[in-house]
């Protein structure tokens, strides 16, 4: 059994269909990136596996574990091990990174029935993440995001990542002003966290970002719909050749 499968998801925002029949099918330990024009629908895409409110679901499922997701609030997604990445980070002054993590991990520990976290092991644990990601120990000390760099919220969400030890992480990379340093943040926190428990879903614009981690599959996504999967070698393709006969097939 897959870990991850939607079957045919079509999902409105605002009345428009953006999602026209997705069809997607992931493994454990597998990476998957998502890459299509601006427009085609990806966070679209990533906002309704994580439950995001506005977005309505009209047809097709979606399958975690065997269990529908689309049923599910938001707590129980976090819950199951499913994980979106911070797309807006917010600022949130006076409030550290470390007690905003905790906050995270007990929130998920809580919807799961189990204890709180104690905050003394979680320190030291969190600190261990840190070295493990080439992450700075003051980076848990200052408060979330407040005068972050573009680097810096990349470094707070990949640890956000470590700390939640989710089974599938999705990452959308929408950001335009990702800096080299940022986006090597991003794929040196990706390579550190693969392990054959976890797996992840990228959703790119840039190919650049697959320079440095390799996925197992890539799929090309137009007009609300998955038109073609490959393996590697289509990013470097679609590099070359760009999304316009894809974007024909689809019209
Ligand atoms: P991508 O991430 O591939 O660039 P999006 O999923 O962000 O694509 O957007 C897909 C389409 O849905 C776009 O045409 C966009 O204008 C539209 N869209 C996305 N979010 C909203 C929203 N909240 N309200 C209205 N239209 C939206
Ligand atoms: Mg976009
Ligand atoms: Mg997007």
């Amino acid at each position: 059994m897959a870990l991850l499968e939607i079957k045919d998801l079509h999902a409105e925002v605002e009345g428009t269909e953006i999602l026209r029949g997705v069809n997607l099918s992931l493994n454990a330990g597998e990476v998957h990136a998502i890459m299509g024009p601006n427009g085609s629908g990806k966070s679209t895409l990533a906002h309704v596996l994580t439950g995001r409110e506005g977005y309505e679901v009209t047809q097709g499922e979606v399958l975690f574990n065997g269990q529908n997701v689309l049923e599910m609030e938001p707590e129980e997604r976090a819950a199951v091990g499913l994980f979106l990445a911070f797309q807006y980070p917010i600022e949130i002054p006076g409030v550290t990174m470390t007690t905003f993590l905790k906050e995270a991990v007990n929130a998920v520990q809580k919807a799961r029935g189990g204890k709180e976290v104690d905050p003394m092991q979680f320190t030291k644990q969190m600190r261990q993440r840190c070295d493990e990601l080439g992450i700075p120990h003051d980076m848990l000390r200052r408060s979330v995001n407040t005068g972050f760099s573009g680097g810096e919220k990349k470094r707070a969400e990949v640890l956000q990542m470590a700390a939640l030890e989710p089974t599938l992480a999705v990452l959308d990379e929408t950001d335009s002003g990702l800096d080299i340093d940022a986006l090597r943040t991003v794929a040196d926190g990706v390579n550190t966290l693969r392990s054959p428990e976890r797996s992840m879903l990228m959703i790119t614009h840039y190919q650049r970002l697959l320079n440095y981690v390799v996925p197992d599959y890539v799929h090309v996504m137009v007009k609300g719909q998955v038109v073609k999967t490959g393996d590697k070698e289509l990013a470097l393709r679609l590099e070359e050749e760009g999304y316009a006969q894809f974007e024909r097939q689809a019209a």
